[in-house]
C-alpha cells in the first residue's frame, strides 16, 4: 500500500538527534548528544507538592478548558520574568505555547509561503531548520563570528533578496555552537530588519544560564518597531515535560499566534499552566536557576579542560559562557558522521553537525552538551572521544 502523502512530506525526514537519542538509551552509553537538563535538578517535592494543593484548591478550574492565550496569572508571571532580559512588557503580549518549539512552527505558519526566505545563523538549531521546512521555506545561511552573525554578509543577503519573511536568531549560547552574540550585533540587526522590513525571530531558551557576566539583553529589548518576535520557555530554567513556553510580540503579530494556537490544539495544558503559576508564586525561581547554574559551571569547566587536554592540535571548539553545548570543528577531511560511528563503538555518543546546516555541508563538525552527565563520565566520555579523533586523525 502507498499512501498519497503531501508534498511537503518530502522535506521532513526523521530528526537525526531523536534517532540518536534512541540508541544512547542504553546505561553504559556515555551520551553528550541530547540537549537534556540535568534531571536530579528537577524540583520534584514542590511539584508534587503544588500539584495536589492545586488539585485540592482548584481541580475543577484546573481540568476544564482555558483561554487560548493561557492562564491569565501565568502571562503574569511571564511578563514580569521577561525583565530579566531587559525587556518591558505586559501580560497582554504574551501568549503561553507547548513549549518554545511550538512557537518556531507557529512563526513559519504565520510567514512562509513555498519559496519564502528565511535567513538563519550558520549552523542554526535542527529542531527549528526542521519545523520551518514543513512550510518549504529556502534557507539563506549567515556565517557567525565570535560576536554572532556577521553583519556585512546579513545585509548583503537583505539586499539582494526581496522575499525575506524572517531572520531566525539564537543570541545567547547558541544551539549548536554555544556562540553569544555581542551588544553592537544585536542592536544591528534590529537596525537591519527595520531598514529592510523583515521579522526577527528571537528564539531564547538559554539567555538567563549564563555562568559568568551579566545577562545579556534580549534583541527584543532594543526593538524600535515591534518587528522582533520573542520566544521563550521553561524547558531549560525549570523542567521540559511541562512543556510550556511563550511567544512574546506586539498585538497586531500575537493576534496571528493566538488564531493559529486555536487551530492547532486551542491552548496549552491548563493544569501544568495552574502549576507552574503556583511555583512562580511560591519559590524562588532565581534560587532554582543558581543551582542549575551551578551544575552546568562545573560540567562545562571540566568538559573544558578536559576538551583541552585530550583533543589533538588542529581540532578547534567554542567556549561557551552559559548554556549546555559546545561545538567543535574537526579539519575538513574528517566526517562527523563516521567518527559517531567510530565513538558509539566506544559507548560515546554527540550528534555529528552536518544536520544542522540546513543547507548541507560542514560534515566536519559536532555538538557535544555537558548538561546531562556526571562529571566522572563527562571526564571519561571526552578521553575516549579525544582517542577516537586522534585515531582518525592519524589514518
Ligand atoms: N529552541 C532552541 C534553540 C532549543 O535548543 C530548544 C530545545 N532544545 C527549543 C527551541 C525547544 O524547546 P522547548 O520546546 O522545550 O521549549
Amino acid at each position: 500500500m502507498a499512501l498519497q502523502y503531501a508534498k511537503r512530506m518530502d522535506n521532513i525526514k526523521a530528526s537525526e538527534i531523536r534517532e540518536l537519542l534512541k540508541l544512547t538509551q542504553r546505561p553504559e552509553v556515555i551520551s553528550f548528544a541530547g540537549g537534556l537538563p540535568a534531571p536530579e535538578l528537577f524540583p520534584i517535592e514542590e511539584l508534587k507538592r503544588i500539584a495536589k494543593e492545586v488539585l485540592e484548591e482548584n481541580g475543577a478550574k484546573a481540568l476544564q478548558y482555558g483561554p487560548t492565550e493561557g492562564y491569565q496569572p501565568l502571562r503574569e508571571e511571564i511578563a514580569k520574568r521577561m525583565e530579566k532580559v531587559h525587556v518591558s512588557t505586559s501580560p497582554e503580549n504574551i501568549l503561553v505555547t507547548s513549549g518554545s518549539q511550538q512557537g518556531l512552527d507557529f512563526a513559519a505558519r504565520i510567514f512562509i509561503n513555498p519559496g519564502d526566505i528565511i535567513i538563519c545563523e550558520s549552523p542554526s538549531y535542527l529542531g527549528a531548520i526542521n519545523a520551518f521546512k514543513a512550510y518549504e521555506p529556502k534557507f539563506i545561511e549567515v556565517d557567525t563570528d565570535d560576536k554572532g552573525m556577521v553583519m556585512e554578509d546579513l545585509e548583503e543577503v537583505l539586499k539582494n533578496n526581496d522575499n525575506v519573511k524572517f531572520i531566525y536568531v539564537i543570541p545567547d549560547f547558541q544551539n549548536p555552537s554555544g556562540k553569544t552574540w555581542s551588544i553592537e550585533r544585536r542592536k544591528k540587526l534590529v537596525e537591519l530588519a527595520n531598514k529592510y522590513n523583515v521579522a526577527i525571530l528571537e528564539d531564547n531558551p538559554y539567555g538567563e544560564l549564563r555562568f559568568e557576566g551579566e545577562i545579556s539583553p534580549a534583541v527584543k529589548h532594543y526593538d524600535t518597531e515591534g518587528r522582533v518576535i520573542f520566544l521563550g520557555t521553561f524547558s531549560k530554567i525549570f523542567c521540559p515535560g511541562l512543556r510550556l513556553g511563550w511567544v512574546a510580540a506586539e498585538p497586531e503579530v500575537l493576534s496571528k499566534f493566538i488564531m493559529v494556537k486555536q487551530g492547532a490544539d486551542l491552548q496549552s495544558s491548563t493544569i501544568s499552566q495552574m502549576e507552574v503559576a503556583s511555583f512562580l508564586q511560591q519559590y524562588n525561581i532565581e534560587e532554582h536557576i543558581e543551582k542549575i547554574k551551578d551544575v552546568y559551571r562545573k560540567r562545562r569547566d571540566l568538559m573544558m579542560k578536559t576538551i583541552e587536554e585530550e583533543f589533538p592540535e588542529g581540532v578547534k571548539y567554542t567556549y561557551p559562557e552559559g548554556g549546555l553545548f559546545t561545538w567543535v570543528v574537526l579539519p575538513e577531511h574528517i566526517n562527523s558522521r563516521e567518527l559517531a560511528v567510530k565513538a558509539l563503538e566506544k559507548n560515546v555518543a554527540f550528534v555529528p553537525g552536518g544536520s544542522f546546516f540546513p543547507n548541507g555541508g560542514n560534515e566536519n563538525t559536532f555538538r557535544l552538551n555537558y548538561s546531562n552527565m556526571d562529571e566522572k563520565r563527562i571526564v571519561e566520555g571526552i578521553k575516549r572521544l579525544g582517542a577516537v579523533i586522534k585515531e582518525a586523525m592519524e589514518a
